[in-house]
């Protein structure tokens, strides 16, 4: 079979932070607010991805009328490179990104992008920027592809042409000073994603409609906003970043339970990665809609004893506080609960290469 891959042309930047520069960033990292001397472009026009570059990183440039700033097609994806013991980089299931890049594309009228050529892009950028990827534990080199339409023309109808785009920004440790319990706000003033919408697409609009709750979350004190589904308004669905776990112990076993993916929440990457862990710990693990009636109930009796939210950014969260109108409950006592600590502990062991990657899901860059 031919291929019509472009290759990626790199024209180095004219501009690259110096040596001293770079240690100077990298020595106090937080949370996407650095970003690398590259980028990869790659345009889509006449029904194809055209010849792909890896170039200064920069500003783009956009025409006023482009698409995306008005009818928001633009999706986006994240995942991160480590540093490994043996000094080489490795991806965690970037291609799992690829693929979910390509179900967003898919729901937004937006074309696919292939995925060889996401991998292919990323790999190459991350060998460019080899010095900005963190060595320590719990700092990455986070990836952040993402593709706009850029037709400029002011019709509603699925743009002709588009800008695939993927950009670096190494990533401090999430909880600089150890891991610690978050409190989460149930939102029921708002939605998040309705059946039949684009809830389990990761595209900027489901982003955009969160953040007047994540502000009221903020006023009550919250940390986080935990989404209920759309037509019960009972069942719980995701955080504002993150999807949720809770921690059943009944009989001397230990159960995973996680909301199932209805196609109103967000596929996490790191949800089906401990799903699979859990397992392999000994864990049974249950997929199914679970309410706030159950969770407050079950928290009550005992029977639920932690719970926590997971992600790529934060890899997992506990939860130790839940604040809802009207009600309040603490969660093992606000504390980091073992089952929580010790699926933490196996996949950061696996994503920085000091524990067997038993199930292929680091990709050597
Ligand atoms: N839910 C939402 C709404 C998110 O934005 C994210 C982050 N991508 C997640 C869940 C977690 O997904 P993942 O584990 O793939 O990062």
């Amino acid at each position: 079979m031919t291929t019509t891959q472009p290759r990626l042309v790199v024209t180095p930047s004219a501009n690259i932070h110096s040596d001293a520069e770079r240690a100077a960033r990298m020595s106090k990292l937080s949370f996407g607010r650095t970003f690398t001397d590259h980028m990869v472009v790659i345009p889509y026009r006449d029904g194809a991805w055209q010849q792909g570059e890896i170039k200064a990183y920069g500003p783009l440039s956009l025409d006023p009328s482009c698409s995306s700033l008005h009818y928001g097609q633009a999706i986006f994806e994240g995942f991160k490179a480590f540093g490994q013991p043996d000094g080489g980089v490795k991806t965690f299931r970037p291609q799992s990104n690829a693929e979910r890049f390509n179900r967003s594309a898919k729901r937004l009228a937006m074309p696919a992008l292939p995925p060889e050529l996401f991998m292919q892009a990323a790999d190459a950028l991350i060998t460019l920027e080899r010095n900005w990827v963190p060595q320590n534990v719990g700092e990455s080199l986070y990836m952040r592809p993402l593709m706009i339409a850029t037709d400029p023309f002011l019709g509603v109808r699925p743009a002709l042409e588009y800008l695939f785009v993927m950009f670096g920004s190494p990533a401090g440790a999430y909880f600089p000073k150890g891991v610690k319990p978050v409190t989460v706000w149930i939102s029921e003033d708002f939605v998040r994603a309705a059946p039949g919408g684009t809830g389990e697409a990761k595209c900027a609009g489901n982003y955009a409609a969160s953040l007047v709750a994540q502000a009221q979350a903020e006023q009550k004190g919250c940390d986080q906003v935990v989404w209920l589904d759309a037509v019960q308004r009972e069942y719980v669905e995701e955080m504002g970043g993150m999807n949720l776990f809770f921690v059943y112990q009944q009989d001397g076993k230990t159960t995973l339970v996680t909301p199932e993916l209805t196609g109103t929440l967000l596929p996490g990457i790191t949800r089906d990665s401990l799903l699979q862990l859990g397992r392999d710990l000994g864990y049974g693990t249950v997929e199914r809609k679970l309410s706030v009636k159950e969770w407050r109930d079950d928290i009550a009796a005992g029977r639920m004893t932690e719970v926590f939210a997971c992600g790529t950014a934060a890899v997992i969260t506990p939860v130790g506080f839940v604040k809802a109108n009207g009600f309040e409950l603490t969660i093992n006592n606000g504390e980091n609960g073992p089952v929580t600590m010790a699926l933490r502990e196996a996949l950061l062991a696996i994503q920085h290469g000091t524990a067997p990657d038993a199930h292929g899901w680091m990709h050597a860059v």
